[in-house]
């Protein structure tokens, strides 16, 4: 009798996805500047002795990898760090060279890169632009908010020299965008915060980054608990949704928050465009100096090293049972509390990397910043919802503005009749004093 197992179509292993992004770290953790807050200096210590500098070989077997494991039409080159720049300019000239020799007939070739921005000059803007790169760049908010842990070794505040740099960006015409985290000291400011990048620092496309920081003296994440740094959850709740306000009255189609992107998306049914939000993970892998691959920029740690690609493969690796069971764990660890949640379908429980709390029941497992995100995807429903429906009329989401504007100078402001004691009608479940009426 023929075993039955014969018939089985058995998935091939190592298949990687058609298209995975890499975040490089060409010159690993090192940065010039001691952000009290960074998770990635700490990475050193992976490295006893290690050189912190992506030697021309593995660069260019790195590209050619890449771009020839792509089986889509367009890829983007995305360096990071610590801080790349250190590596100077000539790496980023080579890696251009590199690129366009590996590049198949028709491919699209983007570039990025992450940078603090305090060792940005002329020679540098004038390269970013004539190779379209996008740049993000990180500033916390006015010059108090962003030296309160954006610091150099000496502990001096960063905010001059980063404007500078921002400065240079903006008058060589290069595309950037704003990377802000948000932390214990900037958390209790969202408008200042917003609208210094709205309307000082020219800011279009603006990311936030909430800052939950534990234990991670060795570059291994530990201990259950958040730092003082970090983020309060309901802090980060407020945040968001006091942004979300100011921008939906005034700044859609002008201005684009990358949470307030991603909730929109999950309102049509579209992917999220922020992993944080993806039902699964796995499809962006970290590569540091020397060639090794990390599950996620986030994970970079000796548990979740995929392997060396000068030894494996990028594509296996990425391909490999490891990466793809680390992929599905995000949704097969979610907590009963995540699965009966009703903003599930946007939230999906938040990155791994933060689920270190328990839920009301005991379950652990629970994303530490829950609690903020259920405020933030309750209080934006109505507005979403009718961002969605205009999309769905072939509309345009900014219509949005003058719906609002009109119901509330039609005395609609649902807030009218609302005691400060009562529950809050954004569904968080908090207090209407400790929400939205804050
Ligand atoms: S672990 Fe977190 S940062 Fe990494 S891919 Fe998943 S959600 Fe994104
Ligand atoms: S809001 Fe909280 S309970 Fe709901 S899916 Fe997100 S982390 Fe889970």
């Amino acid at each position: 009798m023929r075993n039955i197992r014969e018939h089985e179509v058995k998935e091939p292993v190592n298949t990687p996805p058609p298209s995975f992004h890499v975040l490089a770290k060409p010159a690993g953790a090192r940065c010039n500047l001691a952000c009290r807050y960074c998770f990635y200096l700490s990475k050193q210590e992976l490295y006893p002795g290690g050189t912190f500098r992506m030697s021309d070989s593995l660069l260019e077997e790195f590209l050619r990898q890449y771009i020839e494991a792509q089986k889509v039409p367009a890829v983007t080159i995305a360096w990071q760090g610590g801080e790349p720049t250190l590596m100077g300019l000539d790496f980023y000239r080579r890696s251009v060279e590199l690129a366009e020799h590996y590049r198949k007939p028709g491919m699209q070739v983007g570039y990025t890169i992450q940078t603090n921005g305090t060792l940005l000059d002329a020679e540098w803007c004038a390269f970013f632009q004539e190779h379209n790169f996008l740049v993000g760049i990180s500033i916390d908010g006015p010059k108090a908010l962003h030296d309160a842990y954006r610091v150099d070794r000496k502990g001096r505040g960063t905010f001059d020299r980063v404007m500078e740099g921002r400065r240079l960006l903006q008058k060589h015409g290069v595309e950037y965008n704003i990377l802000s985290a948000v932390h214990a000291a900037n958390g209790d400011h969202p408008l200042d915060v917003y609208r210094f990048f709205r309307d000082e620092a020219g800011a279009k496309f603006v990311q936030f980054i909430p800052i939950v920081e534990r234990h991670n003296g060795a570059g291994v994440q530990e201990e259950a608990t958040a730092t003082d740094r970090s983020v309060r959850p309901v802090q980060w709740g407020r945040f968001l949704c006091t942004v979300f306000d100011e921008w939906v009255r005034n700044d859609v189609g002008e201005m684009f928050v990358q949470h307030f992107d991603a909730a929109l998306a999950a309102g049509i049914g579209h992917p999220p465009g922020l992993c944080t939000f993806a039902p699964t993970c796995g499809a962006a892998v970290a590569l540091e100096h020397n060639g090794d691959l990390y599950s996620c920029d986030h994970f970079v740690e000796p548990g979740f090293l995929l392997g060396n690609i000068t030894a494996t493969p990028l594509a296996e690796l990425v391909g490999s049972a490891k990466q793809r069971q680390f992929g599905q764990d995000k949704q097969n660890a979610l907590p009963g509390f995540c699965r009966e949640c009703p903003v599930r379908f946007a939230c999906h429980g938040g990155c791994p990397r933060n689920r270190f709390a328990t839920t009301p029941d005991g379950e652990p497992g629970l994303n530490y910043l829950c609690e903020g995100y259920r405020m933030f995807f309750s209080h934006i429903d109505r507005p979403m919802r009718m961002m969605a429906d205009l999309l769905r009329q072939g509309r345009y989401a900014d219509e949005v503005m003058p719906m609002l504007a009109a119901e509330e100078r039609a005395g609609g402001k649902r807030t009218a009749k609302i005691g400060r004691n009562d529950t809050c009608p954004c569904g968080s479940g908090l207090k209407y004093k400790k929400c939205c009426g804050r």
